[in-house]
């Protein structure tokens, strides 16, 4: 039984999906203690409940302390079985960080799976539906699984109401993963998306983007959008480059100007054009996942060169070399500037 001490590092929410994944794929039991230990309001909230009743269902796991508010449990992984699921987070919590749980270990399943998730899937802090679509999946595709995300209703936060269907065809042989650069940019947009609320907002959020941005304005668009319950808004900055595509997200809120929301994505999206690095902040946290899961089985694993690593970087790092015979090298070569090496043990 390994033991995690959720409050390391960052001490959030990720510590539990990825242990709970890298449980499933190992075959090895996980005790995690202190859960969420550094955030607010610590402990499993519904969207981590979700999460580890996924994690549970789809690797016929045996569970001790899945309550709400939890802030210690026991996970025990039986037989990784591919197939056809339905979750429901039951809140507007995070459907996409459910997702993010299960999906790197039905991509080495045996065989295909179909996923509806349903709850938000656009929350702040959480990976948005775009960006799982646009930025995560394809490059997980590199490593040779077939994913296949659609999205059938926006679900914003606070309301929720969200669904979105995920289609994986495995390849348990994962492959290698390079990304070192981020070769010629061909595409950029800013897209700003209202569900209830009016077009002007999104109007001013293009316009606020473009501008930070140094873009012309027709680069701006504006999407309508329905949503089963609750307004909702969104700003999605997409650089799409010959090797990569990043989304950058700034998320509205009702205490919160548009110009605001709109600055962020842009703010967040100039730090990664001025670095010239391929892969931003959270993308380089969410590749850790696939990449060591590949370098364990001995057929992947990779390199990419990313921002200055966050904290939820580093934390995942710790947490992939706890369950994972492999080798993590981390280099700086200038400032917002490194290279992280993922590859099997030497010998
Ligand atoms: P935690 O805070 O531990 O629950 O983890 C949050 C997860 O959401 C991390 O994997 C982040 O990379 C991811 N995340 C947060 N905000 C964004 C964003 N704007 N775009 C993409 N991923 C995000």
């Amino acid at each position: 039984m390994i033991t995690i001490d959720g409050s390391m590092g960052e001490g959030g929410g990720q510590i539990v999906r990825s242990s709970l994944a890298l449980s499933i794929v190992t075959g090895r039991p996980v005790t995690i203690e202190n859960v969420r230990a550094r955030r607010k309001k610590p402990g499993l909230k519904r969207q981590h409940l979700t999460a580890l009743r996924a994690a549970a269902r789809i690797s016929m796991a045996s569970v001790a302390g899945d309550e709400l508010g939890s802030s210690r449990f026991e996970f025990t992984p039986g037989q990784l079985t591919a197939g056809d699921y339905h979750f429901d987070i039951g809140t507007a919590g995070s459907t996409m960080l459910v997702l993010q749980t299960i999906l790197p270990a039905l991509i080495v399943a045996d065989g295909p799976s179909r996923v509806t998730f349903e709850g938000g899937t656009h929350n702040p802090m959480a990976p948005p539906f775009d960006f799982l679509q646009k930025a995560y999946a394809p490059l997980v595709e590199r490593m040779g699984p077939k994913i296949k995300l659609a999205l059938v209703r926006p679900g914003f936060y606070p309301a929720g109401g969200g669904r979105v269907e995920m289609a994986i065809t495995p390849e348990p042989k994962l492959g290698r993963l390079d990304l070192m650069t981020r070769g010629k940019i061909v595409d950029r947009r800013v897209r700003a998306i209202v569900s209830g609320l009016p077009r002007s907002i999104a109007e001013r959020e293009c316009l606020t983007a473009t501008r930070k941005l140094d873009w012309p304005e027709h680069y701006g668009s504006v999407e309508i959008v329905d949503s089963l319950r609750g307004p909702g808004n969104v700003v999605f900055v997409e650089v799409r480059s010959k090797n990569v595509t990043e989304v950058f997200t700034g998320f509205g809120e009702k205490t919160k100007r548009a110009e605001q929301v709109a600055e962020d994505a842009a703010r967040q999206t100039r730090r990664y054009l001025k670095a010239g690095v391929p892969v931003g902040e959270f993308l380089a946290d969410q590749l850790l996942l696939p990449l060591g899961i590949g370098a364990s089985l001995g057929s992947g694993g990779g390199q990419f060169r990313t921002l200055e690593l966050s904290r939820h970087s580093k934390t995942h790092i710790d947490v992939l070399r706890e369950f994972l015979d492999i080798d993590v090298t981390t280099e700086q070569s200038e400032t917002d500037h490194w290279k992280v090496t993922v590859s099997p043990p030497r010998v």
